[in-house]
């Protein structure tokens, strides 16, 4: 098998699904390794939760090949159950059924301190609470400690913080990193962006059942987020400013119009053009930046991925 690094976790190859005549996963290709958060981005419909459902054995596939720690998740689903901790899209849990309750019912002998997750999600206060009284966020924490609660080794979270106050989201964002250091491995499905872009060491872009591109944040962003800008006022006059930005590296394009200066180019040009502001003892007050972001990055791999006539790149590891 080419690729297959001793520290896989996931191993997905050729992946196919059909549901009735549509294929909405086509020959995919992915891997998570060892203490990875792998994000898992791409349009609705694209096949990401049929993916990772794959994954964990809930979905049997058409064709190809997948190893999830070195088991298949079809045939050895009994033996992958306890390993993987889960947090699907559409959980549910019985109306009554109290916070407290489902910490029991879920716990095995490998099972760590429920109250220590509660507590860490900010959840200790709602023990005795039945899971119809508590508020989408507090569901959606709910089901994070169950997933966690067995300590498995790979975590799939689908729509990990949907529905959660923008604190309760930074909050899970940091609980989701501790658990990436203390050696967990992630795969997760996520719209958020900014959220691919806090947690993932690579994120998987998909489209119609295919990978679009693979990368770190920052290496989808440079192929694909364009240009990054620096704006700021520098006033009329005889002046070798913008003669001096064009020279700097990285550097696209320089465009005065109206007082204002704008330099273009590759994100160092940020650093570049205030060095160079510095030097001139001049720090306009007005300066205004545009980095480009990795939803940026998303939407214009989507827009080429719809239009043939521009090449993707597929990047390899
Ligand atoms: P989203 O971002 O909208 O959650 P996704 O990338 O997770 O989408 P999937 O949920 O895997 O995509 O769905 C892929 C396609 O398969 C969609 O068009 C969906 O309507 C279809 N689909 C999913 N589950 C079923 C099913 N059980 N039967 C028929 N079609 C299905």
């Amino acid at each position: 098998m080419t690729n297959h690094r001793s520290d896989a976790v996931v191993t997905v190859r050729g992946l196919r699904k059909s549901y009735g005549s549509r294929v909405v996963v086509d020959h995919l290709d992915l891997d998570v390794h060892a203490g990875e958060i792998v994000g898992l981005i791409g349009a609705n419909g694209a096949g990401k939760t049929t993916t990772v459902e794959c994954i964990q054995g809930l979905r049997r596939p058409d064709a190809g090949m997948l190893r999830v720690l070195d088991l298949d998740p079809v045939r050895d689903a009994d033996r992958l159950r306890p390993l993987l901790g889960s947090q699907l899209q559409d959980s549910a849990l019985p109306d009554r059924l109290r916070v407290g309750e489902a910490i029991e019912l879920f716990a095995t002998a490998r099972a760590r301190n429920g109250d220590e997750l509660l507590a860490r999600f900010g959840l200790a206060e709602r023990r005795r609470s039945a899971f119809a009284a508590l508020s989408g966020g507090e569901r959606q924490r709910l089901f994070l400690v169950l997933a966690l609660l067995n300590r498995p080794r790979l975590v799939i979270l689908d729509e990990l913080t949907q529905g959660l106050d923008p604190s309760a989201r930074r909050d899970v964002w940091a609980a989701v990193a501790q658990l990436r250091d203390e050696g967990t491995t992630v795969l997760l499905v996520t719209h958020e962006l900014d959220e691919a872009e806090a947690l993932c060491g690579r994120v998987i872009a998909m489209r119609a059942g295919r990978v679009l591109d693979q990368g770190t944040p920052a290496e989808l962003m440079a192929r694909h987020a364009g240009r990054a800008t620096v704006r700021f006022g520098w006033g009329a006059g005889p002046d070798d400013l913008a003669s001096t930005l064009r020279r700097l590296p990285g550097v696209a394009d320089v465009t005065e119009a109206g007082g204002r200066i704008a330099v273009h180019g590759e994100r160092q040009v940020i650093a570049h053009v205030g060095a160079e502001l510095v030097r001139r003892g001049r720090v306009p007050a007005d300066l205004d930046v545009d980095v480009p972001d990795l939803e940026a990055a998303l939407l214009h791999l989507l827009d080429t991925a719809t239009n043939p006539a521009v090449p993707v790149l597929t990047g390899a590891r």
